[in-house]
Parts: C-alpha cells; structure tokens; sequence
C-alpha cells in the first residue's frame, strides 16, 4: 500500500434500465461513434451539468459495464492499476478499477481527470492511442484492453490554473464533447423528472439558476449547477418554503460572501416577487 486515499469506484450494472438521461444536443451519437471506434473521449465542462449522468445512461445504453473513479490530487496512477495487498497471510494482487475495465472490456471513467496525480497521465497513454495496453510494472503484466474497452474522462475547464490543466498531448488523444448548463427548456423538464415539482414551479427556478450563471466571473466563481437546482426543486416538492430552499440550494452553496449574497437575494426577489 502506498498510504494515498483509494478511489471511490461504482461499478454500473450494464443494464438496459438507463438512468434518466436528456440530451444537450449531439452528445449520444458521438459517444456510440466513439464507442464503435475504440476510441477514448473527454467530456469537458462546468461541475453539476450532467457529465456522469451521461456516461451512466451511454454505459448502460451500450449494455457495457461502467467503472466511475472520482479522481483527487493524492489519486495515484497505482490507485487505478491495483496493488499487492496483505491477505491471510499471503500477498495477493488487486486489480484497481481501470484494470478490471481493461481486463472486462467495460467502460472506465475518470470523473474530473485533471485532480489526479501526474503519473496518471503517464498510464493512460498508451491506452488511448491504437495500442490499446496497460502496462502492470508491479506484476509485469502488458494487458491488451478487451473489445468493448473504453475511456471516458471529464474535466472542468473553469478550474484551469497553470497547475491543473491537461497537457495538449494528452488532451489531443481523446475525442472532445463540450457540455455546459442545459437550454432552458430542457433543463425545465430534467429539473421536474428528477424532482417531481410540476414544471410550472420548476420554470422560475430555471429562470433565476440562468440570472446567476450570468453573474460567473463577476461576483461567482462558479454558477449554479443543474444538480443544486434539483436539489432546490426536490426540497419545494417535499414542502420546503421556496424561499427557504432556494436559500439553502441555489444560493449558500454559492458563495460566503453577505454583500454578495444580498445581492443574489435581490436577484430571486427579481425572478419570484
Ligand atoms: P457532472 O458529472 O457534470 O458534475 P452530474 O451528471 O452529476 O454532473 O449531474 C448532476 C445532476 O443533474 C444529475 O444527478 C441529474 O439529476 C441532473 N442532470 C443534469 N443534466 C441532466 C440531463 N441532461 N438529464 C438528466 N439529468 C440531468
């Protein structure tokens, strides 16, 4: 074991039930061409907007099974491959997440790639060109990916800094999907089927979560994901005041500023008053 905190892995079912999943725009199509193809392909785009849901549907559209790692700054590239472990006495091999995918031919997706390690980076290359290996230096193992092996990634090009960027010659060996917040319209009807509110409560929500995305870069950082304004939908549709849950979804998680959120407050009074 080398200490570092080990991956929060899902593994998905494969199953023809696909999660809930509304299109943005052309984003299914590529990801099956990507698919038929054998090729790996990075979802680019804002936290809270859909990304793993996508991958969840697509995995389970395409009956493959699906390995969602949460990638973090201590996620190693041995966190991903496996690692010997103590067992009874005995020191066994554990395949990591990215391993079982190579060897099962499933899905592995590698949510927020950009948090992990350097040497993460170093792995997959050679997964992602026509070679399609994963080297196991511990086991000296050269694993050929399996039909059905595919890499997905996602990153969110808002939290760039010099430090936390992809490199051109890894990003350049993926397939690019930019996501961003649903059209209003769509995510009307993704926030009412994942919350239950009727969509005529649900339209002055989506239309204060487009007021605050306008303020991203201004007094935000970030603006209201789609997952908070299900979040704010679910609490008004178990009886929450909408003030109150507003409050408490759509606008603390945003920011700890008091000037700042007086001024957001103003915005809702704006949307709802
Ligand atoms: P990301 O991976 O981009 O951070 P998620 O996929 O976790 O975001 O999306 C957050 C939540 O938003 C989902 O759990 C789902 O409720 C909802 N959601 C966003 N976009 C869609 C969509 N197009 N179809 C269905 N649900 C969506």
């Amino acid at each position: 074991m080398d200490g570092s905190i080990p991956p929060k892995t899902e593994k998905g079912t494969g199953a023809a039930d696909a999660p809930f999943y509304l299109a943005q725009s052309d984003e299914r199509e590529v990801f099956r061409a990507a698919a038929d193809n054998n090729l790996p392909i990075l979802l680019k785009g804002p936290t809270g907007c859909g990304k793993t849901r996508f991958v969840a549907h697509m995995a389970a559209q395409l009956e493959r099974p699906l390995y969602t790692v949460a990638c973090h700054d201590d996620l190693a590239a041995s966190d991903l491959i496996g690692r010997y472990l103590l067992k009874g006495g005995e020191t066994i091999w554990v395949d990591g997440p990215l391993t079982r995918a190579v060897r099962e031919g499933a899905i592995c997706y590698l949510d927020e790639v950009v948090e992990a390690r350097k040497d993460v980076t170093v792995v997959l290359h050679p997964l992602t060109d026509d070679r399609r290996i994963l080297p196991i230096d511990r086991t000296g193992e050269e694993l050929e990916a399996a039909p059905g092996f595919m890499l997905v990634a996602s990153y969110n090009p808002g939290y760039q800094s010099i430090l936390k960027t992809l490199k051109p010659s890894t990003r350049q060996r993926f397939i690019s999907v930019e996501f961003d917040f649903p059209a209003p319209d769509v995510e009307i009807r993704v926030v009412a089927a994942e919350s239950g509110l009727p969509i005529d409560r649900v339209k002055p929500l989506v239309r204060l979560a487009g007021k605050l995305r306008d303020l991203k870069g201004q007094d935000l950082e970030e603006g209201v994901s789609t997952r908070l304004v299900v979040y704010a939908a679910t609490l008004i549709a178990q009886g929450m005041n909408v003030d109150r849950a507003i409050r408490a979804a759509m606008i603390e998680p945003l920011t700890d500023d008091e000037d700042i959120k007086r001024g957001l407050l103003d915005l809702v009074a704006a949307v709802f008053g």
